[in-house]
């Protein structure tokens, strides 16, 4: 029996490296699939965009975003982020509040561009309704969004979310990657996959949040 797992692992491993080798030969391979119109540049003199990124907790934008605002900021376009609570249930509000303009920088956000809201009743906290992690704060932001996109009725706002994904989907890296961009490309809701262009810059921006690497 043990040959079947080990010609399983094989094919996995196989079509794991077919399927990285496809989004790197692919022309855009940050952006899957490619010509996009995800946050497509403006026309005209000023062709870059401000794109508010709205986030639950300091670090969310380090976890979670990474490939998304090293993607605009390639682009061109100006991210600011807007952070709905200190993250203080540890009661390390002003630490993580630090942290939070420390990752910026790594990301070439100005500190101006960072806005961190600390209201007692505002802790509604832009993911996806499961909210990736599934943390009730993430969920919020989410809820929050819809909400303030449904009152807003113009229908000028262009809102964008990111999308929860099972372990399987996860942890299958390219594979998933690939097939997601060979399915979403014909569905009516565009979706795109942005593969990160600087993991090591993530990785310096996780590091600015030293007070959460407790796991
Ligand atoms: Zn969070």
């Amino acid at each position: 029996m043990a040959w079947i797992w080990m010609l399983s692992a094989a094919g996995a491993v196989l079509l794991w490296a077919i399927s990285l080798g496809r989004i790197l030969s692919s022309p855009a391979p940050s952006c899957l699939p490619p010509s996009p119109h995800f946050m497509s540049p403006l026309r005209g003199d000023r062709r870059s965009r401000n794109v508010l990124l709205v986030i639950a907790h300091p670090d969310d934008e380090s976890m979670f975003f990474a490939p998304t605002i090293l993607f605009l900021k390639s682009k061109g376009h100006n991210v600011h982020v807007l952070c709905m609570s200190q993250g203080n249930a540890d009661g390390l509000g002003n630490t993580r509040k630090e942290e939070l303009y420390h990752a910026c920088d790594t990301f070439k956000i100005q500190r101006k561009q960072v806005q961190v809201l600390d209201h007692l009743k505002l802790q509604i906290l832009t993911f996806d309704s499961h909210g990736v992690s599934g943390h009730p704060n993430h969920q919020d932001v989410h809820h929050g969004i819809c909400k303030f996109l449904h009152e807003n009725g113009q229908g000028n706002i262009e809102a964008w979310q990111l999308a929860s994904l099972n372990l399987f989907r996860k942890y299958s890296g390219p594979l998933d990657i690939w097939l997601a961009s060979r399915i979403t490309s014909s569905s009516k809701d565009p979706t795109y996959t942005l593969v990160n262009s600087s993991p090591s810059r993530s990785y310096q921006a996780m590091v600015a949040h030293r007070s959460q690497w407790v796991w």
